[in-house]
């Protein structure tokens, strides 16, 4: 036996399927998940000696790559002098005003640990300020591990939602309307039937855990649209987005102003950080200032400030995003060229350096486009590209992310390998 199945035999018998978060259990591919033990720029290493280069990034927070040296010099120097004070330090102040400058819509923050925690405390921040019960989520957008949010559409032609999940309470989930991603018809109907009870709408302004599926034109300002009409905030949740698309989220890459936004992944750059922000009359509605109660015991947490801090001031500087997005668009433009040129049964979207390869005929611009792809063969395909040293997402309904530390190099080679494996998968 391999010394990466002992463990992972080992790992199954102390931890439900071997796994602290299911999609890293390798289930959709039916392989067996790898135990890494490194990564250092585009690389990771897993137990068995092996090199990948990987697309998963920690499913977001790396844009910088593995192990980037002014971010592990940071937190050395950090580290040194204590981990946790349970009290304010100046990491959180000089976050928040990185935050606060770098995304338009956010006024004011208030840091959390994951990006669960976020999504959570936004919708009962929106709740307590409308005074209303109900929010419209999209089919297939993800939103952390929530009650509300583990919500399916119901089989209705007013789509209460159902729990997605045993656990979740029916009384919470019909407080959960579902609407369909990029439909903004199927918006204004929950609007009209509801008219004042919708606290908020969230959604993904990229959706990123069905998939990538960008916004149709207009979509996104039909809803602030719908919003404003209705008296309903408008929660953009840029946990995977915000300072992937740009340095700004996706509120600003395509103009349209949330009123509350979360964010986490890139923000703690590779640390368990995460946030919720908007204007600052919303935003001084939480405790202690405000009646609506949200607290952390190692929110702000110094290690965490210090890891994202440094991320965002790299990724600041002149430059970062250019070439970050010129490499991305060059690299998925050449893989759809190819695409088009052998008429494979594929549909690749992309916004900047996220993106995803469906194995699906056509446009994908919804939820039920998304479920049409074929699954097991992109098992085939996943499995393909981990024998030639590719980590991709171990799911067809997970982003692939370049990092600044993918080299030409690198993208050459996984461009070169995943034609090889198409043309072979297709013939
Ligand atoms: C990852 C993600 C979350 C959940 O963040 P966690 O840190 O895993 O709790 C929420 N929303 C979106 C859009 C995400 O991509």
């Amino acid at each position: 036996m391999s010394k990466n199945t002992e463990l992972f035999q080992k790992a199954k018998f102390l931890m439900p399927g071997g796994v602290n978060s299911p999609v890293r259990a390798f289930r959709s591919v039916n392989l067996e998940p790898l135990f890494i033990v490194s990564g250092q720029g585009s690389k990771i290493y897993d137990i068995e000696g092996r090199e990948f280069i990987d697309y998963v990034g920690s499913w977001g927070p790396l844009i910088l790559g593995h192990a980037h040296p002014e971010v592990i010099e940071t937190l050395q120097e950090v580290i040194r002098k204590g981990t946790s004070f349970g009290a304010p330090t100046e990491l959180e102040v000089q976050l928040a005003e990185k935050i606060v400058e770098l995304i338009p819509s956010v006024e004011m923050v208030r840091m959390v640990s994951s990006g669960t925690e976020a999504t959570m405390s936004a919708i009962r921040l929106a709740r307590g300020f409308t005074g209303r019960n109900k929010i419209i989520k999209f089919e297939g957008c993800y939103h952390g591990h929530g009650d509300s949010f583990l919500i399916k559409a119901g089989s209705g032609a007013l789509t209460f939602g159902e729990p997605n999940s045993p656990g979740v309470p029916a009384a919470l989930a019909k407080e959960t309307l579902i609407a369909e991603f990029n439909n903004i018809t199927s918006v204004q109907y929950l609007f009209e039937n509801f008219p004042d009870q919708i606290a908020a709408v969230i959604v993904e302004p990229v959706a990123g855990n069905m998939g990538v599926i960008p916004p149709l034109k207009g979509f996104l300002s039909d809803l602030r649209n719908l919003c404003d009409r209705y008296g309903a905030l408008l929660i953009f949740d840029e946990v995977m987005t915000g300072f992937r698309v740009h340095p700004g989220g996706a509120q600003s890459l395509y103009q349209v102003t949330p009123d509350l936004t979360t964010i986490g992944k890139v923000m703690g750059g590779g640390l368990p950080a995460a946030a919720y922000g908007g204007k600052k009359e919303i935003m001084e509605k939480i405790s202690p200032v405000g009646p609506i109660y949200q607290a952390g015991t190692l929110s702000g947490n110094p290690l965490a400030m210090a890891a994202g801090l440094k991320t965002l001031e790299i990724i600041s500087r002149p430059g970062f995003f250019e070439e970050l997005n010129n490499k991305s668009n060059w690299f998925f433009e050449e893989l759809n060229l190819f695409i088009e040129q052998e008429d494979l049964p594929l549909s690749l979207n992309h916004v900047n350096s996220m993106g995803c390869l469906f194995f699906k005929k056509g446009r994908v611009a919804n939820f039920k486009q998304a479920i049409q792809s074929n699954t097991d063969l992109f098992a085939t395909y996943f499995g393909l590209m981990l024998q030639k040293g590719i980590y991709l997402a171990p799911s067809q309904f997970e982003a692939m992310f370049i990092s600044a530390a993918h080299s030409t190099k690198d993208l050459n080679y996984t461009l070169e390998k995943t034609k090889e494996t198409l043309t072979y998968l297709f013939s």
